[in-house]
């Protein structure tokens, strides 16, 4: 049943804020499992009362990336759609957010079933738009916190390459990293390519700016901290002998702490500021700030509840202490909207025998068993670590 069950989010993917099908779907089981259901700025909340004790929301991510699957799977994603530029692009689940959603919906599935097993509220939340970093905060803005219980704490997980499959990983503290995209406009004066004296050249101008914004790790973050810069792209000009008159860099920064970050940021502001100047850029630079990620900072205690839950589940031996990882993720939205402590962990995708693709990959295929049922089991022990009854 949980292999039919992956098959169809996996076929049938969405991109981020077009999961229309994905969350009717959703709505549709939540329902047929007895939880009061709302669909909330985009995503689905199921809501299932159980008498006393706390109240602990789980969430899932549902959103699929424009990458063209090639994962040779019987049940891969053959679906083309319109993204958010009007091309046309193939897609698929290339972060496994198809296995969250049928994990979210096994463990809601399940703790329906085994109500004499806990006691509190169980919040089941299913995000869309991961990818962007706009679904959580989305949630939000269309009034989650006031149309469900406060919970008094959040929990979501991540289907990861480390650890290995049927394995979970937990840490403390910073788990993924805070990120910032900017989309950075310079304008020089255009002029025939013959002519360079006669205009401003934005090309010069922006390789400077790449150039120095190496500088900002290396030089003005401590050693000790941990900064990302990296130019994605950079775009000016259409012909060799024009000069153009602007040039486009789109810039990705993360780190693990939030003063880091805004030092950064900083100081892209002020070095493309001074570039300009030293080129007699004849207009301030345009600095756009665009997919924003925070820090997903896990709370010690809940942190420690949650591990200690898993490995009284899956034994120590399957639950590792993990690194944190560069990556990022909006669910901290969530929980930082309601005020409320936080974990988030990951779960094993590949198994020892299979090649090993990083999340985002056309050949993202994580292993469907034991990695479904450990990431549906793992969502049920956290959430019991708070709401079950002692035995
Ligand atoms: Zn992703
Ligand atoms: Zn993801």
């Amino acid at each position: 049943m949980a292999e039919r069950a992956v098959q169809a989010p996996a076929q049938n993917p969405e991109l981020s804020f077009q999961e229309v099908e994905t969350a009717a779907e959703i709505t549709r089981r939540l329902d047929s499992y007895g939880y009061a259901t709302q669909q909330i700025g985009g995503g689905v909340v199921g809501v299932l009362e159980n008498g006393e004790g706390p109240t602990v929301l789980f969430r899932a991510d549902i959103d699929a990336l424009p990458v063209k699957e090639n994962t040779g799977l019987p049940y891969a994603s053959t679906k083309t759609g319109v993204d958010a530029e009007g091309n046309t692009v193939p897609f698929m689940h290339a972060c496994g957010h198809d296995m969250h959603i049928v994990a979210g919906l096994g463990a809601a599935n399940l703790l329906a079933e085994n109500k004499d097993a806990w006691s509190g509220t169980y919040i089941a939340l299913f995000q869309p738009a991961e990818e962007t970093g706009g679904g959580a905060q989305a949630m939000v803005d269309d009034g989650l916190v006031n149309k469900i219980p406060k919970p008094d704490v959040a929990l979501g997980q991540h289907v990861l390459t480390v650890p290995a499959a049927g394995e979970v990983g937990t840490t403390a503290g910073p788990m993924l990293s805070t990120a910032a995209s900017l989309k950075i406009t310079v304008f020089g004066k255009g002029s025939h390519g013959s002519m360079p004296h006669l205009g401003v050249d934005p090309v010069v101008l922006a390789a400077s700016i790449v150039t120095r914004l190496q500088g900002i790790v290396a030089r003005e973050i401590a050693p000790s901290d941990f900064g990302v810069v990296t130019v994605g792209s950079l775009q000016a000009g259409s012909k060799a002998n024009i000069i153009p008159d602007r040039a486009t860099l789109l810039v990705n920064v993360r780190a693990y702490d939030t003063d880091v970050r805004e030092q950064i940021l900083a100081a892209i502001e002020r070095i493309v500021n001074a570039e300009c100047e030293a080129s007699a850029s004849p207009q301030p630079a345009e600095i756009e700030q665009f997919e924003s990620y925070p820090l997903t900072d896990n709370d010690a205690d809940v942190n420690d509840k949650v591990t200690a839950a898993f490995v009284d589940y899956f034994g120590a031996d399957r639950v590792k202490q993990l690194a944190p990882i560069t990556a990022s993720e909006d669910f901290s939205n969530v929980p930082r909207a309601f005020g409320i402590p936080y974990a988030y962990w990951g779960f094993g995708g590949f198994t020892a025998d299979q090649q090993v693709f990083p999340n985002h990959n056309p050949g993202f295929g994580p292993a469907m068993q034991p990695a479904l049922r450990t990431g549906t089991e793992a969502a049920v022990a956290g959430v019991l670590a708070y709401l079950g009854k002692a035995e």
